[in-house]
């Protein structure tokens, strides 16, 4: 064994080396037995005493060297929570926020996490919710006990309204201090990527140039409306329109007139159908519309008012002149559990070319297929 720390023994040391040397060289005398035991048991403390330093000794430098590794650890996290641009927060369910990181802050328009929790320190209500939102988020920790890509709208401090992205878990509080119960999370501001989801989303199915339904939307709106249309047992009409000789009108006037042309057609199909209606252009100078619970007649008197409205109206093309257009209109209704969209297009268009054949400027129907 080796001896303990320079110093910290040296008196009980030294009496016992004073003992040994007494016991080897003093004459036997009475009590020299009980002092050789005495001196014997003595070392035997002594030689306990340099044992449990030397393992006190070993446990601090084991203790220090946790404790370098919690302050590394503590070091790291916090670093983490400081620096990452997704809010962390935890906070009881009485709304008392407990921790938010810089991000957290931020995201809802304060400077400092200070800031944040000052504003923040007795509002049960979570005002940057509204109340459905909040009712969503509270709602789904009570059921689940945990949020999962939640997408909230909230109010920034300044009034902005932004979307965030939850993901958060109930945990219960201290047993010190009652059952409330306190959720920890981690929110995202998704407004940027919402807004661009809705360009894409709205690029995706409007057409550029009137701004209607493109084909493809108009089609999915209408396989849509069909089976709803099936289930209500109710009618639907559809109409097809194109434009009559309009390769004449880009042919005299340009294809800017022309392009001004279909907006005004869309402009006023818009004006004169209803909200339920659904209108799209298939491509072309060819649009379509889709009347829910609408039969045959009802079918025809909208289609001669947008033919009616369509041949009225005037383009005024900036010299003086003005340019008239009109359309010919082919019209179908249907029982819709009957039909499928393929069959509706093909019967409208065959109406359409009816009304083509008419001579232009007309309005044709077809009876039920
Ligand atoms: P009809 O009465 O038989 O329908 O005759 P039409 O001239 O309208 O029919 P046709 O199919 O021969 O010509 C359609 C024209 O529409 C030709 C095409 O260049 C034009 N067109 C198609 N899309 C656009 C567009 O986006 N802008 C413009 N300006 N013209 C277009
Ligand atoms: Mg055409
Ligand atoms: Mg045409």
């Amino acid at each position: 064994m080796s001896a303990p720390e320079i110093g910290l023994l040296d008196n009980e040391e030294q009496a016992l080396a004073a003992a040994e040397k007494l016991l080897r060289a003093g004459p036997p005398g009475p009590g020299a037995e009980a002092f050789a035991d005495l001196t014997q048991q003595y070392a035997r403390l002594l030689r306990h005493v340099r044992y449990l330093i030397k393992v006190s000794d070993r446990m601090q430098v084991e203790m220090n060297h946790l404790n370098d590794r919690l302050r590394e650890s503590e070091q790291k996290y916090r670093s983490l929570f400081e620096n990452v641009s997704i809010g962390i927060f935890i906070a009881q369910l009485d709304g008392r926020f407990v921790d938010v990181n810089p991000a957290m802050a931020q995201i809802l328009g304060y400077k400092m996490p200070l800031e944040f929790l000052r504003a923040h320190t007795e509002d049960p209500l979570w005002p940057f919710l509204d109340d459905n939102e909040r009712d969503r988020f509270l709602g789904t920790l009570a059921e689940h006990g945990a949020a999962t890509h939640l997408q909230l709208r909230m109010m920034r401090r300044d009034g902005v309204p932004i979307w965030v992205e939850v993901n958060a878990h109930t945990c219960a509080d201290a047993p010190a201090q009652g059952p409330i119960m306190a959720v920890e999370g981690m929110l995202s501001d998704i407004t940027e990527r919402k807004r661009i989801l809705e360009e894409l989303r709205y690029l995706a199915t409007t057409d550029g140039l009137t701004e209607l339904y493109n084909r493809r939307h108009f089609l999915e709106l209408c396989e849509r409306e069909l089976l709803r249309s099936r289930r209500y047992r109710s009618e639907i009409t559809l109409l097809m329109m194109d434009a009559d000789h309009f390769k004449t009108i880009n042919d005299t006037y340009g294809h800017n007139v022309g392009d001004e042309t279909l907006r005004l057609i869309a402009s006023v199909c818009r004006s004169q159908l209803r909200e339920v209606d659904i209108l799209g252009r298939l491509g072309g100078e060819e649009f379509a519309a889709l009347l829910p619970q609408t039969g045959l007649p009802a079918g025809c008197e909208v289609a001669e008012r947008l033919r009616n409205a369509i041949a009225q109206t005037t383009l005024p093309l900036g010299d003086g002149r003005t340019l008239r257009c009109t359309v010919s209109i082919g019209v179908c209704a249907f029982a819709a559990q009957k039909v499928t969209v393929g069959e509706m297009l093909k019967a409208a268009d065959q109406a359409l070319y009816a009304a083509k054949d008419k001579g232009r400027n007309q309005v044709s129907s077809l009876p039920e297929p």
